[in-house]
């Protein structure tokens, strides 16, 4: 094991999606010395999102351009980068300890920011790596007003399923909810979106395949309970919500995860672990998006600084 224990740091960043990249420019005009680390290139999840539209002031760009743009701020301001996969978190007290696949790297740091981002679930059935990003999405308030009166599909029928369907069929011409069980999201929120004459729901199916030629025009379904039927629906558009991994696995040990895997942390991003912070869509919150993820991010950033200030 390599110890890079020469060069220690006020803040180790894990993660470069916009909360880990957020959290490195304010880390750095805090004059903490900073690594960021991301096992992939940085961007995190929005690298593969085709457009993004809502994120204030940067009109609507593809997701791997705002991903190149925040990335290249970190650089001129002299954030120090690199390419690991870390695999463990400890928790030293004032010293933590931030360990890496590569070379069995080992980085020294006063603070912790965990911005590991989340990995969506999905179904694995014909199709869908096919059209991933190009007439399936995961995310309804980022893609949804594409499809501003037309027709899709949402498979899932948990809370996210249910609630982004609410909010589908707002703006869609019809919604048809697939889901292998009943609805089991909140009552009220399921007795909303049946009684909607603009969704129809589908329990107990099985997704089979996503079906078109140049474009994806349908999903296909088998009963998986009462009867072995199959059926197909036309759509423009798919929804897929069957839940998400958090990428907590290298400090699930620290005992700062809920039972999904998701960071708890307070309104500063701070958790129970001190020095150790959450930013981004791995910690538990209501609204995964880009501009809550750079919230978060500076938050934590400057939460480590104080904690610093303290120690000190
Ligand atoms: C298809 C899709 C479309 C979306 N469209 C929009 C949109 O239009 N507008 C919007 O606001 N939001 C959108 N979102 C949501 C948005 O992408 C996320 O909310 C945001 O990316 C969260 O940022 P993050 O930094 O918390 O996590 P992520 O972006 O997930 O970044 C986490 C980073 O951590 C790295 N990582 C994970 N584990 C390790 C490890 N062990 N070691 C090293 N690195 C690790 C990953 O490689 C990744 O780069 C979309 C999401 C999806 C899936």
């Amino acid at each position: 094991m390599e110890l890079s224990a020469e060069k220690t740091y006020d803040a180790v960043i894990v993660g470069a999606g916009p909360a880990g990249l957020t959290a490195a420019i304010y880390a750095v005009r805090a004059n903490l010395r900073v690594l960021l680390l991301d096992r992939l290139a940085p961007g995190g999840n929005i690298i593969n999102t085709n457009e993004v539209e809502n994120y204030p002031g940067a009109g609507r760009l593809s997701g791997a351009d705002l991903a190149i743009k925040m990335f290249e701020h970190t650089q001129k301001l002299g954030v120090e980068f690199d390419y690991r996969t870390v695999t463990k978190v400890n928790d030293g007290g004032e010293w933590k300890t931030v360990h890496c696949e590569e070379d069995d790297a080992v980085f020294k740091t006063r603070t912790v920011i965990l911005a590991t981002g989340t990995v969506a679930r999905r179904l694995g059935v014909p199709g869908e790596d096919r059209w991933a990003g190009g007439g399936i999405s995961w995310c309804a308030v980022c893609d949804g007003p594409q499809y501003r009166g037309k027709d899709v599909v949402v498979v899932g029928g948990g809370n996210s399923a249910v609630e982004e369907s609410l909010y589908l069929a707002s703006i869609c011409r019809r919604v048809t909810v697939v889901t292998d069980l009943d609805l089991t999201a909140d009552p009220k929120a399921c007795e909303r979106l049946r009684a909607l004459p603009n969704v129809d729901v589908h329990i107990w199916q099985q997704v089979l395949a996503f079906t078109g030629e140049d474009r994806l025009t349908g999903v296909s379904f088998r009963g998986a309970k009462f009867d072995q039927e199959e059926r197909r629906v036309a759509c423009d558009g798919v929804f897929e919500y069957i839940g998400f991994t958090a990428s907590s696995e290298a400090f699930a040990h620290l005992g700062i995860t809920d039972r999904t895997g998701c960071v708890v942390a307070d309104t500063r991003m701070r958790t129970a672990a001190p020095g150790v912070f959450g930013a981004g869509d791995i910690t538990v919150k209501p609204l995964r998006q880009i501009v809550t993820a750079c919230s978060d991010g500076a938050l934590a950033a400057n939460s480590a600084a104080a904690y610093i200030k303290e120690l000190l």
